[in-house]
């Protein structure tokens, strides 16, 4: 279908992006990389009244060094996240999960923010930047604001951002020295998730010292397995003990049935993904 008449404006900076969503009306969308946005308006279940397209602000594209975080902008496609060397050393979790994201036209233009903005339950990216506690700087007619992942996913489809807010960069600190793992389960090449665990762990002397745990499609929002967390940290790197610790990793969750999965499998899924996710990470 053809989506609703609707007014275009293509900023250049943030500064006028903001502006432009300002002055936009009753209801304005920003356009990333128009993966997620296009169908839902050619499907009519958007129907924005302007839209902001962010292609051209290029100071929201690309990955830089900040210490000890790195620093990806909310318009950095999947396709430059995959050959960006700061993310392959200090995330590679990000790269190995955005690897799996659809395909390659796809990942050409879809982008790390609009995918973490879009916040879909079954998208990777949400439980691999809730795994590495990344932090989301959001601007505002009012300034900037930094929200940490744990607050960022607040619902199904619904973030942290507020009318006239725009996602700009996500902060990731940098882990080096540690092990990481994401084990995405589709039924076919190129599919989205049924279910992932995003794994990132830390070993020393033969045992787990730190363990972070992120969950795919396990809810309306992604979801950390804390009570695996719990159980790995100070474990002995063994089959036995990553088995036990990942036995735990459906508690609290609350996945959702559909054609693909029940929610009972989804249930016994993330603790054979789980398994798996961590005797990789820690290089078993
Ligand atoms: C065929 C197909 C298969 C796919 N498979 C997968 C998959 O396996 N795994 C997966 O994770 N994803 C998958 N995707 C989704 C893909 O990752 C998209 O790139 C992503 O969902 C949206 O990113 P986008 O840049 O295209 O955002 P857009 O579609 O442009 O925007 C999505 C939403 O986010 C908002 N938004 C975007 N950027 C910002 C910003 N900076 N600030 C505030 N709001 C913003 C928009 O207003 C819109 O509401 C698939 C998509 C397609 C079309």
């Amino acid at each position: 279908m053809i989506p609703a008449p609707f007014d275009y404006v293509r900023p250049t900076t943030v500064e006028e992006a903001l502006q432009a969503i300002a002055e936009g009306g009753e209801d304005v969308k920003v356009l990333a990389g128009g993966q997620s946005l296009i169908p839902v308006m050619r499907l009519r279940l958007a129907a924005p009244e302007t839209v902001v397209d962010l292609t051209r602000v290029s100071e929201l594209r690309g990955v830089r060094d900040d210490g000890d975080a790195i620093v990806i902008g909310a318009m950095t496609t999947h396709s430059d996240v995959l050959s960006d060397p700061l993310i392959r050393q200090y995330a590679p979790l990000i790269a190995e999960a955005t690897e799996t994201v659809a395909d390659r036209q796809v990942r050409h233009r879809g982008t790390f923010g609009g995918a973490l903005a879009h916040a879909d339950p079954a998208g990777d990216l949400p439980a691999v930047a809730l795994a590495l506690d990344a932090e989301f700087v959001i601007a505002g007619s009012g300034g900037r604001r930094t929200v940490a992942a744990a607050d960022f996913f607040v619902d199904y489809l619904t973030t942290a951002l507020e009318e006239g807010e725009l996602l700009v960069e996500i902060r990731v600190p940098k882990r080096e020295g540690w092990g990481m793992h994401y084990e995405k389960f589709n039924r076919v090449a190129q599919a989205w998730s049924i279910v992932a665990v995003a794994a990132a762990v830390r070993t020393e002397g033969g045992r787990i010292a730190e363990a972070r745990i992120g969950l795919t499609n396990m809810g309306p929002t992604p979801l950390r397995a804390t009570a695996t967390e719990q159980a790995l940290t100070g474990a002995e790197v063994s089959a036995d003990a990553i088995k036990a610790a990942a036995d735990q990793a459906a508690e609290g969750t609350s996945p959702s049935s559909d054609l693909n999965a029940q929610a009972d499998y989804r249930q016994h899924l993330v603790t054979v993904l789980t398994r798996r996710a961590v005797t990789a990470a820690a290089g078993l």
